[in-house]
């Protein structure tokens, strides 16, 4: 097993005895019948992980962006997938940072004990895609409460929240104006089946994603986050914290498909030598591994820079590119190095494939984090 950090080393060795009662078998079962991974929330809500970025005042672990980072990785490397519940944490900065101390005390409490699950992140629309600012879901106020309307697509884990924080317009929406947006925390409890309708869809990936429907859905005024009209403004400054983590999690996956293809490759006997003698098994592991070490570098300064409050938005992006791209030529080599037996359920290869391949297009596609360098490091023109 390849060991590239010595960071957090109490902290590896706890999730990795969690992770020890969470074999890939279980993994596997739950992927075959796209179901959601239940009790392993529920172990990782106990023993704290999951409320780490939550402060100790509110009950939770009040632990940091790095070490946030380090629970992801590991949950991943274990053959697992941070997916179920990963979004807590990146959205969680949007409520300690933005969000009123009635909001705060109401529900983080809560959701660190883990009464109250904080899984759904609802942005992505059907028609307007990657132009977040376009959304159509609308929130109109009208007295003391918004009455919101729209559709979202992609909302994963709904089902499996108690609680979503969504945005939509509370303005109409003006191409030139980004102050159009707001952000919410709405407890969905009482609304679902009624004014919230949530459908399932299938997908390549166990991810428990969904489309959610809002019809005349009425709530409070006090569940927005922050000052109405700078939803937006938030988002971007939770991002960075969600592509920090993903990264991290792609990093976990690169590490898993090296330990495997590296022990694979000494192992398997062809032609009465071990495959991983040829350099065509070699080569392609060997560049994998230094990408994510290239990953991994730039994964540290961001947490670093996020976790003394500056600004990370370059390194936030840098990493989780690299890292997408670390784990799916880790993918890729891992593939190749199994041969007939990646495709064999199984072996476990063929699900983690399909799983890393997900973060060249969500939660943000590659093609966009290279827009971001272009327009906002190079200085070249917004191609948008
Ligand atoms: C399994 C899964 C889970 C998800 N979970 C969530 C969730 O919990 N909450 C949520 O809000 N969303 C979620 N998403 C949505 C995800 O963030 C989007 O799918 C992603 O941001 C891409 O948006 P899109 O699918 O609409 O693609 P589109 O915007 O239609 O883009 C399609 C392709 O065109 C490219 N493209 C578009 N415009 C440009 C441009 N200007 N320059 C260069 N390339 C461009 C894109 O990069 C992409 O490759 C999830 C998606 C999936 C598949």
């Amino acid at each position: 097993m390849i060991e590239t950090n010595k960071d957090w080393i109490e902290l590896r060795d706890g999730i990795r005895a969690m992770c020890k009662r969470f074999p890939e078998s279980y993994w596997r079962d739950l992927d075959r019948e796209r179901k959601y991974p239940s009790s392993f929330v529920k172990d990782l809500t106990k023993a704290g992980y999951l409320s780490c970025l939550i402060p100790k005042k509110y009950g939770g672990s009040g632990l940091n962006i790095r070490a946030a980072s380090v629970i992801l990785e590991e949950i991943h490397r274990s053959g697992g997938n941070g997916a179920a519940c990963h979004a807590q944490m990146y959205i969680m900065g949007s409520l300690l940072k933005h969000g009123s101390n009635e909001l705060k005390e109401k529900y983080l409490y809560d959701i660190a004990s883990g009464d109250l699950r904080l899984q759904a992140f609802g942005v992505t629309e059907p028609n307007s895609g990657t132009d977040t600012l376009s959304i159509k879901t609308s929130a109109i106020k009208n007295g003391k409460k918004y009455i919101i309307n729209g559709q979202k697509i992609w909302t994963s884990r709904a089902e499996y929240s108690d609680l979503i924080l969504l945005l939509a317009q509370t303005q109409k929406y003006n191409k030139v104006k980004k102050n159009t947006l707001s952000l919410f925390l709405i407890d969905m409890r009482k609304h679902i089946g009624k004014e919230i309708l949530i459908k399932p869809i299938r997908t390549m990936v166990n991810h428990s994603t969904t489309e959610i429907f809002f019809d005349n859905l009425e709530v409070s005024e006090s569940c927005i986050i922050g000052e109405e009209g700078r939803g937006f403004e938030y988002i971007l400054d939770g991002l960075n914290a969600e592509r920090l983590l993903i990264a991290a999690e792609c990093i976990g996956d690169a590490k898993y498909f090296i330990d495997k293809s590296t022990e694979y490759g000494n192992q398997r006997n062809v032609f009465n030598r071990p495959i991983g003698k040829n350099q065509s098994i070699q080569f392609p592991i060997a560049k994998a591994y230094s990408r994510t070490i290239a990953a991994e570098l730039v994964l540290l300064k961001g947490c670093n820079l996020f976790d003394t409050q500056k600004n990370c938005a370059e390194e936030a992006n840098i990493s989780k590119l690299l890292a997408a791209e670390a784990s799916w030529d880790a993918a890729e080599a891992t593939m190749q190095t199994f041969g007939g037996f990646a495709f064999s359920e199984e072996y476990n290869i063929e699900r983690k494939y399909r799983e890393t391949r997900l973060y060249q297009i969500a939660p943000v596609s590659t093609n966009m984090i290279l827009a971001y360098l272009s327009h906002k490091v190079l200085g070249f023109p917004r191609s948008y």
